[in-house]
């Protein structure tokens, strides 16, 4: 496959942001009734998230509130809220979208440019520990093999995710 084909075209791009904006716009469904937060099991034992205030500040446009902080990055994506809620938001996917935005503003938490890079360097986003291989080799399990990275950076390439890694880290 040539790499013209590869890369998205630009309706293709423009789709996307129109989901993200389609995403975000469900939150004025929302009427705060709290049925997320308390469906959620992070909410449960973390003060420092809780979904219905996430969306709560979107909707009053505080975006710094929103993804600036580490709230959006506490989701586990175990799509309680979103099962639950009575106005149908779909909760979780409005946390992808602001996380997606908190990256690209360079608000993303540091371990997630680690995983970057463990990912484009070798095609696994935790790298094999020395630990890990004398376990493996313990319990007699094969060494673990080295992953081909060419072909995945093209892909990376093609979708542009090389870019995402000029990003600035925090210090979550
Ligand atoms: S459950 Fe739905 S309607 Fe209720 S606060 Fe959460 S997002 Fe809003
Ligand atoms: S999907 Fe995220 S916000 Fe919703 S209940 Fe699960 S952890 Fe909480």
């Amino acid at each position: 496959m040539g790499e013209q084909e590869m890369m998205p075209e630009k309706e293709e791009r423009t789709t996307e942001v129109d989901f993200s904006t389609m995403i975000l716009s469900s939150l004025t469904l929302c009427y705060q009734c709290g049925t997320c937060a308390s469906s959620c099991p992070v909410a449960k034992i973390t003060s420092r998230f809780n979904p219905r205030e996430v969306i709560k500040l979107a909707l009053m446009g505080e975006k710094r509130e929103v993804v600036a902080t580490d709230a959006v990055w506490f989701c586990c994506s175990c799509y309680n809220c979103q099962e639950r809620c009575p106005q149908q938001v779909p909760i979780a996917y409005v946390i992808y979208a602001l996380r997606n935005i908190a990256f690209k503003e360079q608000h993303n938490p540091r371990i997630y440019s680690e995983f970057a890079s463990a990912f484009m360097n070798e095609g696994r986003i935790v790298s094999i520990s020395k630990f890990a291989e004398k376990k493996r080799s313990e319990y007699g399990l094969p060494p673990l093999q080295p992953v081909g990275v060419e072909a995945l950076r093209k892909l990376l390439s093609a979708i542009r995710f090389c870019e995402s890694q000029k990003i600035k880290e925090t210090s979550l």
